[in-house]
């Protein structure tokens, strides 16, 4: 037998989707500060007075200790604590759809592969953001996270000037602006003409005033609250943004949440219209 010690880990680490394995087992995609996406297996993570229940939950900001053999793909969690629960206090349906959305996306695409401690940085801050934001501003912080992703992916919207032909926003009036995500940002009517508009979406002056609060750093959020018309027009361009940009991307199931829940909320109104190309209710 070996006498060499098992390699281990440990650090902070955030669930992002868990399922369940055996007669009282979890399996956990965990994103980690120090080690990327690992997955773990929580052994008897299900029975109620396993220490290692409250560890596995998705959304939670939790600190490990795990193996890390290079030889498995899957890891044993050994132990931790409890960081944070964003769900613990005053749940909205608002909060917990938006919370498990951007799970998925980061589970699913991994944006900006490589860059895992980025990736990692960004999900933590907007997890402890949301678990404290006021009711009302959950779907910008979403979109300025979902902007923050595109960031990392290195595909940033670019809205300065038409990124065809270079002329000034200032110069343009409402009415001549398209955002486009083949393009990469902003294009001009004249260039939209020109077939530069794929897939574009005019850009109103009152969306492009909140361009800013989404465009914002991590650390300075939270973000504004949107109209109902600037929500509607950011979540379907981010969304097609996200589409064009980011491999394996696909709208976030999570988001049915507030379409189950449409008719008493409005929050839960503006999301089911944010993307009306994909509700088929
Ligand atoms: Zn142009």
């Amino acid at each position: 037998m070996s006498v060499l010690p098992r390699p281990a880990a440990s650090g902070r680490g955030l669930v992002l989707r868990t399922w369940p394995t055996g007669e009282t087992s979890v399996v956990a995609s965990v994103l980690t500060a120090e080690h990327g996406l690992v997955r773990l297996m929580a052994k008897g993570a299900r029975q109620t007075r396993s220490r290692l229940r409250s560890l596995v939950q998705p959304g939670r900001l939790a600190d490990l200790e795990y193996s890390l053999d290079p030889d498995r793909e899957l890891q044993y969690l050994r132990g931790g604590s409890l960081a944070l629960d964003p769900l613990a206090t005053a749940t909205t349906l608002e909060r917990t759809a938006y919370l498990l959305a951007a799970l998925e996306i980061v589970d699913r695409c991994r944006p900006g592969h490589g860059h895992e401690t980025g990736l990692f940085t960004l999900c933590q801050e907007y997890v402890q953001v949301l678990s404290c934001a006021d009711a009302g501003i959950e779907a910008a912080l979403y979109y300025a996270f979902e902007v923050a992703l595109l960031d990392l992916q290195g595909v940033r919207p670019l809205l300065e000037d038409c990124t065809q032909c270079g002329r000034d926003r200032g110069d343009l009036s409402e009415g001549a602006l398209w955002l486009s995500p083949a393009a990469g940002g902003m294009v001009c009517a004249a260039c939209a003409e020109g077939g530069a508009a794929a897939g574009a979406r005019p850009l109103t002056a009152d969306a492009l005033a909140r361009w800013n609060d989404l465009a914002a750093a991590p650390q300075h959020w939270p973000a504004t609250i949107l109209s109902r018309a600037s929500a509607r027009d950011w979540g379907v361009m981010l969304h097609r943004f996200l589409e064009y940009h980011l491999p394996g991307y696909r709208l976030p199931t999570a988001l049915d949440l507030l379409r189950a829940g449409r008719g008493n909320s409005s929050a839960a109104r503006i999301a089911g219209e944010s993307h009306p190309e994909e509700d088929g209710s």
